[in-house]
């Protein structure tokens, strides 16, 4: 009875709200996201034909819209219908924030008709970097958004928590999470406080879906597993940082499922997001072709570290084509995936290039040797590595209480980061009573100053 009444109001609110709200913003959410509904049960090859339609026609509107583009084609006397599938695109070069940022605006997007806006994404310089959009690319992504969250089990309409940073919602913002049922809390309070608030909003309000940001999502679960919270949630959905083994494993004891993260970047596009089988993320096939790449722009041989490299299918006001978004993953390969969609996997990604540390040897350290190795320590609380220079590195640690980190602890911690890898570099532990967030609101486990040139090396 509730699951029929669910599934009439989820109807009511999805043909006629949200295709109004598609009609006043001109965004064709719900009608993208249908589309998706069929098109993820395609086979790969029909996949990979509307695919490759998509991106000739991205290819063409580049070329005639786009000066930056044009000018990429010319200098390689490319033409238009050189490019007919992804394996093409390696005739054309990899293109970085810094290329983009020194023609943007005026050679760098195109006049789509529409309202445009600007959405920045801090590079991992720091630098702030600036991507045009329009109505139509929100809707994009908002349908492969909502796709992921069916993925996980939720229902357009059903109560659900989220915690973000903009916790000053606009009125637009408002409205959408009236309509949708979304209690909104902000990620960057994580006091006892604002946890026990949030734990019992959950209960009051019957609220069995929670998402947001690996980091506060496992604060919420410390808490409630302290208190002794024991309500089962039906989705667990993440997004936007790491989601760390020993988050991931926290998470899903304390709420009673596993957790489907989801991969998007802040140029505003999703790009993968689990479904629930092993450990699978899908590709957003349909939106995005996807390259793992070495530092001279080969592909790596499957089931290897590369650089990711994205092209997005969609054209919007501001195309990307060959952007290096600055994560690396690992590809998964032509694999199909046993729940049936037709969509490419993506076996991990393991965080931003400057989350890894390089040792003068080239091995790469990831933010997850990290967290592996220091969570054995009961001594440290948190903690963050911070690599200045390529021959040396700074542990930060914050003691679980007072001088719980001595010198005896200190030199079992380099032991055991030496034992497992991090052998020809020098390591320093340093205690400290607290470690600041990003500016972005994420924990920032490792800090490299180094990594970004030297993340993944051309196979030998
Ligand atoms: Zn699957």
């Amino acid at each position: 009875m509730i699951s029929t009444w669910n599934s009439s109001r989820s109807w009511v609110l999805r043909n006629a709200f949200l295709r109004a709200g598609d009609l006043i913003c001109r965004q064709g959410m719900v009608r993208r996201l249908s589309f998706l509904e069929r098109a993820q049960w395609w086979r790969r090859e029909e996949v990979e034909r509307w695919r490759n339609r998509s991106l000739q026609m991205l290819i063409d509107a580049a070329h005639r819209e786009v000066p930056f583009y044009r000018s990429l084609f010319d200098e390689r006397h490319l033409k238009v219908g050189d490019i007919k599938s992804p394996l093409d695109l390696r005739r054309l070069p990899i293109v970085t924030k810094n290329m983009l940022r020194a023609q943007y605006p005026q050679q760098t997007t195109r006049d789509t008709g529409l309202k445009t806006y600007e959405v920045s994404s801090s590079g991992s310089t720091g630098n702030n970097f600036w991507v045009t959009e329009d109505a139509e690319t929100a809707g994009q992504y908002r349908a492969s958004f909502m796709l992921a969250l069916e993925w996980a089990g939720w229902q357009v309409g059903e109560p659900h928590m989220q915690t973000g940073i903009t916790p000053a919602r606009s009125w637009d913002r408002q409205l959408k999470d009236w309509l949708l049922c979304c209690h909104y809390v902000s990620a960057y309070e994580l006091d006892d406080t604002s946890l026990d608030a949030a734990l019992d909003a959950l209960e009051s309000k019957n609220i069995r879906h929670l998402w947001g940001y690996p980091g506060s999502l496992y604060f919420l679960a410390r808490r409630a597993v302290q208190k002794g919270w024991n309500r089962p949630l039906k989705t667990l959905v993440t997004w936007g940082d790491n989601l760390y083994q020993h988050y991931r494993s926290t998470i899903e004891n304390a709420f009673g499922t596993r957790v489907r993260d989801t991969y998007g970047c802040g140029e505003g596009f999703q790009i993968a997001a689990q479904c629930g089988v092993n450990s699978n993320y899908h590709l957003h096939s349909l939106d995005v072709i996807v390259e793992f790449l070495d530092d001279e722009g080969n592909a790596v041989p499957d089931g290897q570290l590369g650089n990711i490299v994205v092209t997005r299918l969609h054209p919007g006001p501001m195309p990307l084509i060959r952007y290096r978004i600055g994560d690396v993953g690992i590809s998964g390969g032509g694999e199909q995936c046993s729940c049936g969609r037709g969509f490419e996997l993506l076996a991990s990604v393991q965080g931003r290039d400057t989350d890894i540390v390089v040792t003068p040897s080239g091995n790469r350290l990831i933010v997850h040797f990290f967290t592996g190795l220091i969570e054995r320590f009961r001594e440290i609380n948190c903690f963050q590595v911070v690599q200045e220079e390529i021959g040396s590195m700074v542990v930060r640690v914050v003691p679980s209480k007072p001088s719980a980190v001595d010198n005896t602890v200190k030199r079992r911690l380099i032991s055991t980061l030496q034992k497992y890898g991090a052998t020809d570099i020098d390591i320093t532990v340093e205690t400290t009573d607290h470690i600041p967030t990003a500016p972005s609101g994420k924990r920032r486990f490792v800090v490299s100053k180094v990594a970004s040139q030297t993340a993944v090396r051309p196979q030998a």
